[in-house]
């Protein structure tokens, strides 16, 4: 089929376009509307119908394949690797969900998912899926003023963690630092639900704390009928952040995103009933939870979850993954690219990739020669996907499984069938259609199915944070600049905002700064994103320090740097950790007082600053060029 024809009905014929799609997934009741959009900028899709996304994913595959595998469990952390056919991933969500039932979740009650990368963490998924609680599922690697904020918004009545996590063989307790966030957030959940590994110890407190397996066990072959949920109730919540303010719950629904998963599997993925998946991501990302949870599943799909780095125990590690169990797609950022790149390139060589049809990779701007790399290594196409957490798939790619389309290199393709984008001016809100104009990417609502709903608890903070950025129009920024080519491809040139991209994990610079902020010598600090070679983009930390006297050599301050990355690491997580903290005596501001953020990351990235005629003090720029200069 051609694909512009395709993309065209999509727009100009939603109901009819989006009505087809619908039949990817199975419903209870088929939906009354297909979208109703009679509210901008909040559209509601396929209301009327109702369906469960774990009916979906895993209940429907058990007549044609049960005994197929569903979920392949990999842990190269604990050597632990383990198939779960479609069957017995049933039985393991079913006992999941009736261990949440018996402590007291119901329909429409959140349940906080703090985990590593266990198969446990999907049957806790899938359960509250299956029982129409709404997930809320938190990265293993935030520590515990992240997890503290996170907790206070969600409002979970239960918390699913577990004893530890590990990287590189490096383990991580969660249980201290699931405490103390639960300790600092006002809200405190009713029971936490721990399942232990065996890797940190771990004391249950009475009352509140509850064993994984022994209440799972309790629960062993107890049937839970999938709660048939409105096409519009809320599925989960995923925290991201932005330029203010506490991080914001994405909100996504229930049959909207089965419905827009199920046809990215299709006309985007590449995926077969009975072909396996292999997506590296984290289920605290917004990737694993439609490219490693519910995408692959809802498609009849075998999945991988991966726990591990990948190069250990060598870089080979991935290759053999695909090697062994046949992986027909494959999903990943470009960092880890990058990771691989600085290895052995044989590792490429070394397993029987044949299978592999396609490598996605998505989370960060895809540079050309590592893009090439990894082609030329692999002998497979390498489709670049762009999107973000609150449009839960791809906004940007090339849909293969439509019309098949070479990729380019540097772009990550032309819009996806559903999405209205554009481009536009920053200041007057113009439309611009020029080859190779700069503008802010935008997408005219209405926006599509899987489409974030609103920010959890917060209608007016969606409208105002999204919708109201572009002067004189209603539509959605992503906050991203971009060009777009003669043929329609788009180039994504990096963020409008001071949201920084690092390895792929998506931070708000204002965040580390309170987080730094609050070492008591610390007087005032900014926090910018800093091109690395690496991780796309890294944090460096500029600090006037309260009592400068304490700081007299070099080694004073090597010991403040160190105490203030071990604070950050202890209340955001290491993700979060600046890669520099340089000490100036004041920061580059306007007369007016506001920091000059986009001045300090272009001296920090060897720049021009460009036009500097609001600036207070000259000087204050000139120090951190010297001291960029003398590193
Ligand atoms: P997140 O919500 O954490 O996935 O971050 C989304 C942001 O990551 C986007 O707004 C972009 O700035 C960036 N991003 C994601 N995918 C790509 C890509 N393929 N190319 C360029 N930037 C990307």
């Amino acid at each position: 089929m051609n694909y512009a024809e395709f993309y065209r009905r999509s727009i100009e014929d939603r109901e009819a376009f989006w009505a087809e799609q619908a039949r990817l997934i199975d419903w209870k009741q088929a939906p009354r509307t297909i979208c109703d959009n009679s509210k901008p900028p909040f559209t509601r899709w396929f209301a009327g119908g109702t369906t469960n996304l774990c009916h979906n994913a895993v209940d429907r595959h058990l007549k044609d394949r049960p005994d197929q595998p569903a979920l392949i469990y990999v842990s190269t952390e604990t050597g632990i690797e383990r198939t779960y056919s479609f069957a017995q991933l049933h039985g393991e969500v079913l006992r999941a969900a009736a261990a949440l039932k018996s402590l007291g979740v119901k329909k429409g009650d959140c349940v906080l998912i703090y985990m590593p990368m266990i198969a446990e963490a999907a049957f806790a998924m899938l359960a509250c899926a299956r029982i129409g609680a709404i997930h809320s599922v938190v990265f293993g690697g935030f520590a515990s003023v992240s997890l503290a904020s996170r907790i206070e918004d969600a409002k979970p009545k239960l918390i699913v963690s577990a004893d530890a996590g590990s990287r590189g063989g490096k383990v991580t307790a969660y249980k201290p630092l699931l405490d103390e966030a639960i300790r600092l957030s006002k809200h405190k959940p009713q029971s936490v639900l721990l399942v232990d590994r065996g890797l940190a110890p771990m004391e249950l407190g009475g009352g509140r704390d509850h064993d994984w397996t022994a209440l799972t066990e309790q629960h062993a072959g107890m049937q839970v009928d999938c709660e048939w949920l409105d096409a519009t109730d809320i599925s989960y919540t995923i925290y991201t952040s932005g330029t203010t303010g506490q991080p914001k719950g994405v909100q996504r629904d229930v049959g909207g995103y089965a419905v827009a998963l199920a046809a990215s599997m299709k006309h985007i993925f590449l995926g077969e009933p009975g072909e396996t998946y292999f997506s590296t991501s984290d289920i605290g990302w917004v990737v694993g939870h439609s490219y490693i949870v519910y995408g692959p599943l809802l498609a009849g799909m075998a999945t991988i979850m991966y726990e591990g780095l990948p190069i250990r125990p060598d870089a080979g590690v991935w290759w053999s993954l695909v090697e062994k169990y046949k992986v027909t797609a494959m999903f990943s950022a470009p960092t880890a690219v990058r990771v691989l790149k600085k290895q052995d390139p044989a590792f490429l060589k070394k397993y029987d990739l044949s299978s592999l049809k396609a490598l996605f990779l998505a989370g960060e701007p895809l540079d050309e020669p590592t893009a090439r790399w990894i082609s030329e290594g692999l002998g497979v196409p390498i489709i670049d996907n762009y999107w973000q957490t609150e449009s839960g798939w791809p906004i940007l790619t090339i849909a293969n499984g439509v019309e098949k389309k070479p990729s380019r290199f540097g772009s990550p393709g032309v819009p996806m069938y559903g999405y209205d984008v554009k481009l536009v001016h920053e200041s007057t809100g113009e439309e611009l259609t020029g080859v190779n104009e700069k503008g802010v990417v935008v997408i005219e609502g209405p926006t599509p199915p899987g489409f974030m709903q609103t920010v959890w608890g917060d209608d007016e903070r969606y409208v105002r944070t999204y919708w109201e950025t572009v002067p004189g129009r209603m539509v959605y920024s992503t906050f991203d600049w971009g060009i777009r080519d003669k043929d329609g491809y788009y180039f994504i040139l990096g963020r409008t905002d001071d949201v920084i991209n690092v390895a792929g994990h998506r931070l708000g610079t204002r965040e580390i700064e309170e987080s730094i902020s609050s070492h008591p010598n610390v007087a005032e600090v900014a926090v910018v994103g800093v091109a690395d070679a690496l991780k796309g983009q890294v944090a460096m930390a500029f600090v006037v320090a309260r009592d400068s006297s304490t700081l007299p050599d070099a080694a004073s301050r090597l010991k403040l740097e160190g105490d203030i990355m071990k604070l950050v690491d202890g209340q955001l997580g290491a993700v979060a950790r600046p890669s520099r903290v340089h000490f100036v005596n004041l920061l580059p501001k306007t007369r007016s007082g506001k920091l000059l953020r986009r001045a300090i990351q272009a001296v920090a990235e060897g720049r021009d600053p460009g036009d500097l005629t609001t600036i207070e003090d000259p000087a204050a720029l000139q120090q951190i060029r010297d001291l960029i200069v003398s590193k």
